[in-house]
């Protein structure tokens, strides 16, 4: 049977909850326990693929195809294994699903409440993945913050859990101390009111992570001890750190591992964080820095919303980074830019490589293809990631094959090459307006062609493949889109040089394009990024790294 270990938040989002879920996550397991984490987002949304993530930052993708917050990105790569969407939930799911089963007579004719009918069936999904994952620990993140009206149903969910099963229910409230500058002293008040809303809640934290700029004092631990009701060591030190992979190595300096065991009353085994301290020693000592440009259209909204929106594709560059011992240099490139001054691109050639990421709809997209096009002919590294692949075909399709007027049909519905289009089925939920969902989403096959730069990428490292006779590999990413290089251009484009080295065998769709005389020119119809892992790079990425610094 399971341990379940809830995480909350208090006095403000945006403090790192999901690092810290994850980090305990990753301390469990380096003691040898079976750990998975489940996101709860109090939003009514069914899933998180209908938001703007400028708004709402970045859409994680699972392997079985759920659109689901980025937070759970942040538990594959610290956990270093796939969830799947049994381990999501929103207001909008959970509520679905009881509307479902009470139209189903599920509920033998009586009437249905919000309590506890919304918390029991919280709680169902919990031990769900209790069961499905036998896990040791299932980590539960509850989003948004204590107090909130929202995530109450949650935490009454959490409640009546440990009411059944004190023994096996822990309690973690992930707080923030301010240090107000006209004061230039840590407050611990708001984390008192947190504690305080929690009690009005039923619940009583056994553990307080205390986020804050920096390290808690030793005064200041007494305070939150003996006003938030629990004991000195309960009080965990959780500081800003300049990489969120230190975090589980600043808990466990904490003992945090130790305490959480010590409440349940498990002994523990041995623990081995060798693999991670190497990593952060790698991040720490890296100093040669590698120069990365990510053309999107950005407006006026700051970098830190950005790298919001793309968390997984800078994870990624810095995973490959690291392994190659280089420190990353990230830089935003404003594509609607370069639509407005074509002489601009010329600052391309000051990167060691550019990314063009995922993206939809038409602004900002001429400036992305003339980047692509840039990078194309003057032998600049370029990776392009969906949308980035799709630009890629477009701007050769226009240039070297000479199809004047070359588009996607998101773009330009009238086109008389629409060298990217949509599959069949999705024109019927476009016209239906069927958005939820709808995507080609989740994992797919790829067959890698022997002899091609993915090939080479794919072959090095522990990502999963499977080798055909002839030597093409057989490997599976995750996508998120609903148009396609069309079959029909195929032979245009491959003749003019451009190479299709992967292809979706089950339904023969282009899945990774390529120009063999180039430093390294690949675009994927797939989301590589999902799959990266600080201990396990993603292949692709590394190759590209490896490109952009040779
Ligand atoms: N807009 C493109 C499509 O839907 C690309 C999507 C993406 O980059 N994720 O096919």
């Amino acid at each position: 049977m399971s341990k379940f270990i809830f995480v909350a938040g208090g006095v403000m989002s945006g403090i790192g909850k999901g690092v810290a879920t994850s980090s305990i996550g990753r301390i469990l397991i380096s003691r040898g326990y079976n750990v998975t984490a489940i996101k709860i987002d109090p939003y009514i949304n069914v899933d998180a693929g209908t938001m703007n993530p400028v708004e709402h930052g970045e859409v994680f993708v699972t392997e079985d195809g759920l659109e689901c917050d980025q937070d759970v990105g942040n538990y594959e790569r610290f956990l270093d294994k796939n969830i799947y969407s049994i381990n999501y939930m929103t207001t909008g799911r959970v509520y679905e699903s009881v509307i479902h089963r009470e139209r189903n007579l599920g509920y033998g004719g009586r009437q249905v409440t919000v309590v506890p009918d919304i918390p029991e069936e919280v709680i169902r999904r919990i031990s769900k993945v209790s069961r499905q994952t036998k896990a040791d620990f299932v980590m539960v993140e509850i989003g948004g913050t204590v107090g909130e009206y929202e995530n109450l149903l949650f935490l009454e969910a959490a409640r009546m859990m440990y009411l059944r099963r004190p023994k096996d229910v822990l309690f973690i409230l992930v707080s923030y101390l301010p240090v107000p500058k006209m004061i230039g002293e840590m407050k611990t008040k708001p984390t008192q009111h947190a504690v305080r809303s929690l009690n009005s809640a039923g619940i009583q934290p056994h553990i307080i992570l205390a986020r804050s700029e920096y390290a808690l004092d030793e005064p200041r631990k007494k305070k939150v001890s003996i006003y938030c009701n629990i004991a000195p060591n309960d009080v965990i030190s959780a500081p800003d750190v300049e990489s969120i992979y230190e975090v589980p190595l600043n808990f466990e300096k904490e003992n945090l591992g130790k305490r959480i065991l010590a409440k349940f009353e498990m002994r523990g085994k041995g623990k081995n964080l060798e693999a991670w301290e190497k990593l952060v020693n790698t991040i720490q000592t890296s100093e040669n820095p590698v120069k990365l440009g990510i053309v999107g259209k950005y407006f006026e909204s700051g970098a830190f919303t950005l790298s919001d929106s793309y968390i997984s594709v800078i994870e990624a560059l810095k995973h490959a980074c690291w392994f190659h011992k280089r420190k990353p240099e990230i830089s935003w490139l404003n594509s609607d830019h370069y639509e407005k001054f074509p002489e601009s691109l010329s600052e391309l050639k000051d990167f060691d490589g550019i990314i063009v990421p995922g993206g939809f709809g038409s602004r900002g997209v001429e400036g992305k293809i003339m980047a692509a096009g840039f990078c194309r002919s003057n032998n600049i590294p370029y990776l392009g990631l969906c949308y980035g692949m799709q630009i890629a075909t477009i701007e050769f399709a226009r240039t070297v094959c000479k199809l004047d007027g070359a588009n996607t049909s998101e773009i330009d519905k009238k086109t008389p090459h629409p060298v990217i289009d949509v599959m069949p089925e999705q024109k019927t939920n476009i016209q239906k307006k069927d958005y939820g969902a709808s995507m080609r989403l989740g994992a797919y096959n790829c067959l890698v062609k022997r002899g091609s730069v993915a090939h080479r990428a794919y072959s090095k490292g522990d990502f999963e493949k499977e080798k055909e006779k002839n030597g093409d590999l057989i490997i599976s990413e995750r996508h998120r889109h609903r148009y396609e290089l069309n079959n029909n251009y195929r032979e245009s484009l491959e003749k003019e040089g451009l190479l299709m080295s992967g292809i979706n065998p089950e339904r023969n769709l282009v899945e990774i394009i390529e120009l063999p005389n180039h430093k390294f020119f690949v675009g994927t119809q797939f989301h590589p990024e999902f799959k990266s892992r600080p201990l396990r790079p993603h292949p692709l990425f590394v190759e590209f790294i490896r490109a952009a610094i040779s």
